[in-house]
């Protein structure tokens, strides 16, 4: 009864939305955590908004052909054989755009200001950290985030690959989850170390030390659901607490070795210039926040097909929560020689990966590290190319994500306005689309 009830809540919107206007007033689909029914195999739904954004290039006269859970066509409407019996929506003033793609997200940490990491990590309850995670995987959804590469679940073990199982069985809304499990870190050098030392203290990630203990830690972590490694190849252990390179390059080349005999990718945690290229020189897959980055080792990733991740949002947060009030006072340093070093690695050419360390700050607003991106030099359509094709092709997913493309799974966002012109207006949703269902942003409140 109840799926009849959404069929038919959903076949109404479908009839009555032919405007922006009336579609932000309607829901699609009833009360939040509730699934809707998958789409009918057989059903066609053409989609025609002002322009359309392929993942690559922006289309004035674009439109988008679904069928059930997949993209049929997608082209000038003259070239595209529309079936008799097809439902075209029309939307007026909106831009559709292949389902975003997060490229750093822990979907089982909320934002420091909020409970400190360690607090996280020490005081909640596993039960507590996958309730939280399940909320911030519907957020994640509703902010146009159809996948996300969630690297590192902070204490909360294997859970991240439970998540995403729940999701895809459809018990509850979010996007297609890239699973990193504990990550690992050698040992010693990771948090929480709050408690005095002669206490055993629950860790953030798994300590791993010598060519047999990654070996084991990697394969463990294939065994239990890894969708990808992700590496501390330095950390805040060094004199004084600061950041100094933790694995050798014996080690890290053995986890690639391991790793990508599996066909998964590496992922690094960098914040040194010598923790970065130690992971270059092992062959990475990709470099999160690389503050340690120069041009010789941007050139040097460019070479060898390493993407850079640069987490911009996390660093605009965290210096917020310290008192920063964004707007009004003078651009700390910090943040000042981040934006010089994306600027860096914007002229070396390196591939830049759209991946904001959501988690650190609230989830849903991942569309931070987007504008962040621009603010710090890069041109709104290169970002969006970041968060759609450019990830999927790092991330290995380019099948199935990434492009609004003939046989790809049907993962769309429809924004009001372009977000070329504007790169907010990819927070403005009018409706979300993951395997062909639509999910209205009002569920995310
Ligand atoms: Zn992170």
């Amino acid at each position: 009864m109840r799926n009849r009830l959404f069929f038919l809540a959903a076949v109404l919107v479908l009839i009555h939305v032919r405007s922006v206007q009336a579609q932000t007033a309607d829901p699609i689909h009833g009360r939040p955590g509730v699934q809707p029914p998958a789409p009918a195999d057989t059903a066609y739904t053409l989609l025609r908004p002002d322009r359309v954004f392929d993942g690559e290039q922006m289309h004035d006269d674009w439109v988008v052909l679904v069928h059930g859970r997949t993209i049929a066509a997608a082209g000038p409407v003259a070239r595209i054989n529309i079936p008799a019996g097809t439902t075209t929506l029309d939307f007026k003033g909106a831009t559709l755009l292949p389902g975003l793609i997060e490229g750093h997200s822990h979907l089982f940490l909320h934002p420091y200001n909020e409970v400190s990491w360690n607090d996280q990590v020490l005081k909640e309850s596993r039960a507590e950290r996958v309730a939280r995670a399940v909320v911030h995987a519907r957020q994640t959804l509703l902010a146009g985030f159809t996948t996300t590469r969630d690297l590192g679940t902070e204490g909360a073990m294997y859970d991240d690959v439970g998540l995403k199982q729940a999701i895809d069985k459809g018990v509850i809304p979010g996007p297609h989850i890239l699973c990193a499990t504990r990550a690992i870190v050698a040992t010693g050098s990771y948090g929480p170390k709050e408690l005095a030392y002669d206490l055993e203290s629950p860790h953030g990630a798994a300590e791993a030390d010598g060519l047999e203990g990654v070996t084991r830690e990697v394969r463990t972590q294939i065994g239990k659901g890894a969708d990808l490694i992700k590496v501390y190849v330095d950390y805040r252990w060094g004199v004084n607490g600061s950041s100094a390179p933790t694995f050798t390059v014996e080690e890290l080349k053995k986890i690639v070795e391991v790793a990508s005999s599996s066909g998964r990718e590496v992922v690094v945690h960098s914040g040194t210039t010598e923790g970065m290229r130690r992971a270059i020189e092992a062959g990475v897959n990709t470099i999160e926040h690389g503050d340690g980055g120069t041009p010789e080792l941007f050139a040097a990733m460019k070479a060898k097909g390493i993407a850079l991740c640069p987490t911009l949002a996390a660093g605009d947060a965290i210096t917020q929560y310290s008192g920063w009030r964004k707007g009004i006072d003078p651009e700390p340093l910090r943040l000042h020689q981040k934006r010089e070093l994306f600027k860096q690695a914007l002229a070396s050419g390196v591939t830049i990966c759209m991946g904001g360390d959501v988690g650190v700050f609230t989830h849903g607003n991942n569309a931070l590290e987007m504008e962040d991106m621009v603010d710090y030099g890069m041109k709104p359509i290169d970002v969006l190319r970041s968060a759609t094709s450019v990830n999927a092709d790092v991330f290995g997913i380019a099948n199935r994500a990434g492009r609004i493309r003939y046989k790809i799974a049907a993962d769309m966002v429809l924004v009001e306005g372009d977000p070329t012109a504007n790169i907010s207006q990819v927070r403005k949703i009018i409706w979300v689309m993951k395997d062909g269902v639509f999910y209205h942003p009002d569920l995310a409140r």
